[in-house]
C-alpha cells in the first residue's frame, strides 16, 4: 500500500479495551468509510483488516462483536459465502434439496416462497391448469 498514509488512518480511531471505534465517517448502514485513492475499498473495517493480514480476502467480512464501526482485526472474520448462505437460510435440509418432488429444478426464477416454505413454480402452474380445465367441462 503505497502511498497510503497509515498514520492519517489511525488518527481516527478511538482504541478501547476491547473495540477499536471508527470516530470519523460513517455511511448510512453504519460502517466507517475513509476514502483513500490507493485503495479498493473504503470500508475502514476492511482497510483494518489488509493492513493487519496484509492481504484483503475477496470476502464479506463479519463483526464477531456486532459493532460496524468497530476495526478491530480480532474482532473480524472473512464469511464464506457456505457460511452466509447458511446463515441466511434457516432450513438446512430443505436449503440442500435441488429438486421439487416432480423432479423440477428450484431455480430462482422457478422458486415461490410460502411463509418460509419453497413452493415450484412449475407444479403451481400445472395445478392451476388443471383446475382450469376441470371448471371448463
Ligand atoms: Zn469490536
Ligand atoms: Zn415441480
Amino acid at each position: 500500500m503505497s502511498g497510503f498514509n497509515e498514520a492519517l488512518f489511525w488518527n481516527n480511531v478511538n482504541k478501547t479495551d476491547t473495540c477499536w471505534l471508527w470516530t470519523g465517517y460513517r455511511n448510512k448502514d453504519g460502517y466507517g468509510e475513509y476514502k483513500s485513492d490507493y485503495l479498493t475499498t473504503r470500508l475502514v473495517h476492511r482497510i483494518s483488516y489488509a493492513l493487519d493480514k496484509g492481504e484483503l480476502p475477496n470476502l464479506p467480512l463479519d463483526h464477531l462483536c456486532r459493532h460496524r464501526h468497530c476495526v478491530n482485526p480480532d474482532h473480524l472474520e472473512a464469511v464464506t459465502s457456505k457460511v452466509n448462505t447458511r446463515r441466511s437460510d434457516v432450513g438446512l435440509n430443505s436449503a440442500n434439496k435441488t429438486h421439487c418432488p416432480h423432479g423440477h429444478e428450484y431455480t430462482p426464477e422457478n422458486t415461490l416462497r410460502y411463509s418460509g416454505k419453497r413452493v415450484c413454480r412449475a407444479c403451481k402452474n400445472e395445478r392451476n391448469r388443471q383446475r382450469r380445465t376441470k371448471e371448463k367441462k
